[in-house]
């Protein structure tokens, strides 16, 4: 027999959420999503009424999803929700995605801005693995630094005040872990969901930090949201696959042992925020200007070490 929903007690249950216990129908599923994602805003003050938020949208399941749900409760607090979309410049990946985001965008009335690698640096992601010097400079660690700068640009460009991204509670466990084993504790600190104003006045937000990636595919397939399926061809060359492969077998062993990781991880991060030693970055890069705790930003140095190699390699 199929299992009643515990939360309406009425309808057919289609989810079964096994940190909880509970036995979802779709719709009561959908509402806990979409009220999870408000309690996170709320929680850390990430919006403030009248904002213009610009989110960030790959293409991807949670990226559409964050600007599905953002586009819905947007009237509550008179915000202006537009789009802005990063080609990384990688052949044959991003186009699946580029027509999934405009459609996307076409049919909500949501205006999209899209950027470019090659334009912003000089150098898209297929330039960048022939150029950069070796495999010590991975393929996502080049990407990172550059859709960072890119997203930052993107938003000063279309005015927004605040920039929301899809990062979810699995790609939070998995950065904490890859900032632990790279001895890069300042950086944990950096992650405490609370938004810190940038020297440009931009806040960054990630209103799904506390929700599963599973559950988010979940919500997108049930709200019919198409989403990009192709992978990225240089994806495995970073450590990130195997911190996500470890914290889901976990998972399937001891069902909400991520969330209670993510809450200790959390706790830790606001530590070191909060710490005397972990004041906010004010210095800025002798070269572009920017933000930077080091003279030359981490944008600058990869843009330098690619140009280096260009002349090698293009002559
Ligand atoms: S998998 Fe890595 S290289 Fe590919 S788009 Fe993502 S960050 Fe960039
Ligand atoms: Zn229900
Ligand atoms: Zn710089």
């Amino acid at each position: 027999m199929v299992p009643t929903c515990n939360k309406c007690n009425q309808k057919k249950a289609v989810y079964h959420r096994p940190y909880s216990g509970e036995t979802l129908c779709k719709s009561c599923f959908m509402k806990s999503i979409e009220k999870k994602t408000l309690q996170t805003i709320s929680k850390y003050s990430m919006i403030k009424f009248n904002q213009k938020i610009a989110v960030g949208v790959s293409g991807g399941k949670d990226s559409l999803t964050l600007l599905h749900i953002l586009k819905k409760i947007s009237k509550r607090n008179n915000n202006e929700i537009v789009a802005i979309t990063i080609d990384e410049g990688i052949e044959g990946y991003r186009n699946e995605s580029f027509s999934i985001v405009k459609n996307f965008c076409k049919e909500k009335d949501i205006s999209l801005s899209i950027f470019g690698y090659k334009d912003l640096f000089g150098s898209s992601m297929d330039d960048a693995i022939k150029e950069r010097q070796s495999n010590k400079f991975s393929s996502c660690s080049i990407c990172g630094t550059f859709r960072r700068r890119a997203l930052d640009i993107a938003s000063q460009y279309v005015n927004a005040e605040v920039l929301a991204t899809a990062h979810n509670l699995d790609d939070y466990l998995q950065t904490y872990m890859i900032n632990l084993f790279s001895g890069d504790v300042s950086r944990i600190g950096w992650m405490y969901p609370q938004p810190i104003e940038y020297n440009n006045g931009l806040k960054k937000i990630k209103p799904f930090v506390e929700l599963y990636e599973s559950e988010i595919v979940f919500y997108a397939f049930h709200s019919g949201i198409e989403f990009q399926t192709e992978q990225c061809p240089y994806m495995n060359e970073s450590i990130r696959s195997e911190f996500r492969l470890f914290f889901n077998e976990l998972e399937k062993i001891h069902p909400g042992i991520k969330y209670n990781c993510f809450k200790s991880m959390n706790k830790i991060s606001k530590i070191v925020k909060t710490s005397e030693k972990n004041e906010p970055v004010k210095n800025s890069c002798i070269n572009c200007g920017e933000t930077s705790s080091n003279n030359i930003c981490s944008v600058c140095t990869t843009i330098q070490m690619l140009n280096r190699n260009k002349k090698n390699f293009y002559n």
